[in-house]
């Protein structure tokens, strides 16, 4: 039995390395019956199920079976068969969720398409299908002061989700635009029980420090090929447990964000990708 095991998300098959069980990816298979019958046993609270499914990994052989880059968050789709990645379905595609439905979604009401005066009708939409195993995270919903609508109305909003995302218990992906103060006072106030991961991420290290404080999670993108960015100056003290990498709506292949970020943070592409996915675990089984 392996030392350390984590849930890494929705799969068809459930994986349990050192079992008996071998497919002829050399992958070691257990049934959801077994595996269930395997949990209570041994694996006892490190296990979550989403839907039918559930994948475990081995900590010690993570990096030898899983080789595939965790894009968190993304505009583009299908993705390359080298990445897993949570697909950001926008609310005006919301009629495209059949196409996109065995990719991992992320689902919300950006700021930017919010309709001032229906967006109950957005919400109800985003309502039914949220419950849904593949819709992984609420989002991207979060704070913009650089648009039109009045930030106590895009509070409104996002405060709405972040309720529905407790309901379910999913986490809730931000877009947080020069509204961070904001951002910290509400989620002082609501102390929301689901994780927070602000996405894009490209600011002060002062505001990360702030964000972390109050248990924030973050996402990196683009900017960490700009040398000079403040994402670069963020990747190298943020706690690695708090780290997701993403390409947004950048046609920028996620391997070279990986590659970009493991050079400024000194280490091997293998173990940044191993840390992330042992990040995705701790923030989708909580
Ligand atoms: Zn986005």
């Amino acid at each position: 039995m392996c030392d350390k095991v984590f849930f890494v998300g929705v799969v068809e098959r459930a994986i349990l390395f050192n079992d008996k069980n071998v497919n002829s990816q050399g992958q070691h298979i257990v049934q959801l019956a077994e595996t269930e019958a395997v949990e209570r046993k041994a694996l006892k609270g490190n296990v979550a199920h989403v839907g039918r499914s559930l994948i475990i990994l081995c900590y010690s052989e993570i990096s030898a079976k899983l080789t595939q880059f965790l894009n968190f968050h993304t505009h583009n789709f299908p993705p390359p068969p080298d990445e897993k990645s949570i697909y950001n379905l926008l609310i005006q595609d919301i009629k495209r969720f059949g196409e996109v439905e065995n990719n991992w979604i992320s689902l919300g009401i950006h700021p930017w398409y919010a309709h001032p005066e229906d967006w109950q009708i957005q919400l109800a939409a985003v309502e039914q299908l949220a419950g849904h195993k593949n819709v992984l995270a609420i989002g991207e919903c979060g704070l913009d002061r650089g648009i039109l609508l009045p930030l106590a109305t895009q509070l409104t909003i996002f405060t709405a989700q972040v309720k529905l995302a407790e309901q379910l218990q999913k986490p809730v992906i931000i877009h947080c635009v020069r509204a961070f103060n904001e951002l910290v006072q509400w989620q002082k106030q609501a102390k929301p029980s689901v994780p927070l991961v602000v996405h894009g991420f490209n600011n002060k290290p002062e505001i990360m420090q702030q964000l972390l404080a109050h248990d924030f999670y973050f996402s990196l993108g683009a900017a960490l090929l700009q040398p000079e960015s403040n994402a670069v100056k963020v990747l190298k003290i943020i706690p690695l447990s708090r780290l997701f990498l993403e390409n947004d709506d950048r046609s920028i292949p996620i391997e070279k964000i990986f590659e970009a970020a493991a050079v400024q943070l000194e280490i091997p592409i293998s173990a940044l990708k191993n840390q992330i996915w042992t990040n995705f675990a701790t923030v989708f089984n909580p």
